[in-house]
């Protein structure tokens, strides 16, 4: 590619913040300009959820600390689509970046109804865009590509720099039939491609896999399928947001003569919203949960949130036979239009198993074919847009490692230069020279919302909450003479911790036993070091516990002197 009218100082940066090494959290950005005077554009601003290492933690957000402290060079936050881990920290984070918000018609609505829980929510410039527009933010030049995703109005993000040119694709796939959605704009991305394409920043959600996605014209066939065989009631579930899926499900639940009944909030909030925005089609009526009840068992079709066997959503109040409006039974049926994502296996399983008790069959494949696909490229889509955009570089994104290692191979056997070593916290230079390291560890991390507080990276909290989960706590009030003498017995509160030891002994009883060693063990003339005295009893009913329990739990001593 020639370099020729670069401007000496004008370079093109990468740098993700989020979403490299991981699935979940995708935040990116991307700088031109001089190293001192660089203009930033970030592109998406996600979220993802705790495991379980992290207790208690509601979700996790991006550690924008990098950018927090460049935000006046910050020209704007563009969205590529509406996924809880690509604009799900945005209402959030704003006050802390404070840049315009660019997104999308579906997008900005689901924007806007999060933002009415902060005060902040009149102040965030939120600007939409038209899908497959171009327009510019600050110095950057910006084209959207519509792409199919599981998601409506996916877009992928061209933008063309003095120092090369960029496509990033956000979430995408190739789906040529999707139903109700757009197809992938295959024309825009080979023009782009004549253009050039410096380096492909690239979704490698699925680069482990093999062939291509199935089509959401044939799943919605599919379920059409399953749907008309169904003999008592039935319910669907999928992921709320996959508008595309839930129009096919209800235009064939239409087809067997069944009505339409939407259970769970988030599929309310997203089937709200694309009707507002004009994304469901109007002869698709459908009914509230309320109405559950009173439609003829053989006349019902339910929408159902919760297909990650999250326990508060609805399936998992149906399964346990306690959701108050909606009952299901012997003979009724639960199909599971969803992939279980990594880590949800367990909380499907006790789903499934608990349906299966009561006798309710589930329907996780159907002999017609997949009632499921993938919102994220496999191999052949890959190559497909290989073929398209004849990218001179490939980055990979979205992924694990595992992902992005394959992804990076995978591109090298198809002749592309693959840029290795891209991770969260890695500043890379993109053009005008060949790609490569500029910045190895620009401050990241994790933050975590718990309650009403966002918590800091590092915050000791979650280490804290995880050793009380495993080893249960002990808290002693020691109040002592100024002569050295128990002014009263200790005070001993256990918590997570066996109620008595293996010859049946209490085990408050037994840490009581360990204070009065401790103390009694000091010299009386020394019983004025609350600090001493703290250490003694502590290592004191540890080393007890550990006899006995063979754990040693975490353990709070208050010494007060009269
Ligand atoms: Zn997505
Ligand atoms: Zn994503």
């Amino acid at each position: 590619m020639s370099t020729t009218g670069t401007p000496a100082n004008t370079e093109l940066v990468f740098l993700p913040l989020g979403g490299i090494g991981e699935i979940g959290l995708n935040a990116y950005l991307y700088g031109i300009g001089p190293a001192d005077d660089r203009q930033w554009l970030m592109i998406d601003c996600g979220i993802t959820f705790p495991d379980d290492t992290e207790p208690g933690v509601d979700i996790v957000l991006p550690d924008l600390r990098f950018i927090e402290e460049e935000r006046k060079s910050l020209a704007g936050i563009l969205i590529t689509h509406a996924h809880e881990d690509h604009i799900g920290a945005v209402a959030e984070m704003w006050p802390r970046l404070r840049a315009p918000v660019y997104v999308t018609k579906f997008a900005a609505h689901l924007l806007k109804s999060k933002l009415q829980e902060h005060s902040h929510a009149a102040e965030v410039p939120i600007i939409e865009m038209a899908q497959g527009s171009r327009f510019k933010i600050g110095q950057f030049d910006v084209d959207l590509v519509t792409v199919s995703h599981s998601i409506p109005e996916s877009n992928s993000v061209f933008l063309r720099t003095p120092a090369g040119n960029v496509l990033h694709t956000g979430d995408w796939k190739f789906d040529d039939t999707p139903g109700f959605g757009d197809p992938t704009d295959e024309a825009k991305l080979a023009r782009l491609g004549d253009e050039g394409v410096r380096v492909l920043v690239c979704d490698s959600t699925n680069a482990l896999v093999e062939g291509k996605s199935a089509t959401e014209a044939a799943v919605g066939e599919n379920l059409k399928a399953v749907i008309a065989r169904a003999k008592g009631r039935i319910a669907i579930t999928t992921f709320a947001s996959n508008v595309n899926r839930l129009t096919a499900i209800a235009e064939a639940a239409r087809a067997a003569g069944r009505e339409l009944v939407l259970v769970g909030r988030a599929m309310h909030r997203i089937v709200m919203a694309a009707r507002d925005t004009g994304l469901w089609p109007e002869h698709l009526t459908y009914f509230d949960q309320d109405s559950f009840a009173s439609i003829p068992r053989d006349k019902v079709a339910a929408l159902v949130t919760g297909s990650q066997g999250e326990v508060l959503a609805a399936l998992a109040r149906i399964a346990k036979g306690e959701h108050p409006l909606v009952k299901f039974d012997r003979g009724d049926s639960i199909v599971f239009s969803s992939r279980t994502i990594p880590g949800n296996e367990d909380g499907v399983i006790r789903i499934q198993n608990q349906l299966a008790e009561r006798g309710i069959s589930i329907v996780t494949e159907a002999p017609d074919g997949p009632i499921h696909a993938s919102g994220h490229p496999r191999k052949g889509e890959l190559t497909r847009l290989y073929r398209l955009a004849r990218p001179h570089y490939l980055l990979p994104m979205h992924g694990e490692p595992r992902h992005l290692e394959a992804h990076a191979s995978f591109a090298e056997a198809h002749g592309i230069m693959a840029v290795r070593g891209v991770r969260d916290g890695r500043m890379f230079h993109l053009g005008p020279s060949d790609p490569h390291l500029i910045d190895a560890d620009v401050p990241i991390g994790r933050l975590y919302r718990d309650g009403n507080l966002i918590l800091k990276s590092g915050d000791p909290a979650i280490v804290q909450r995880r050793r009380l989960s495993w080893n249960g706590h002990i808290a002693v009030s020691v109040v002592l003479q100024r002569n050295g003498e128990f002014a009263a017995e200790p005070e001993i509160g256990v918590n997570g911790v066996p109620m008595s030891d293996a010859e049946g002994l209490d085990m408050g009883e037994r840490a009581l036993s360990a204070v009065y060693n401790a103390v009694e063990s000091i010299p009386r003339s020394r019983r004025k070091d609350r600090e001493l005295i703290r250490d003694a009893v502590r290592r004191s009913i540890r080393a007890e516990m550990k006899l006995v329990w063979g754990k040693k739990p975490v353990c709070s001593v208050l010494v007060s002197i009269l």
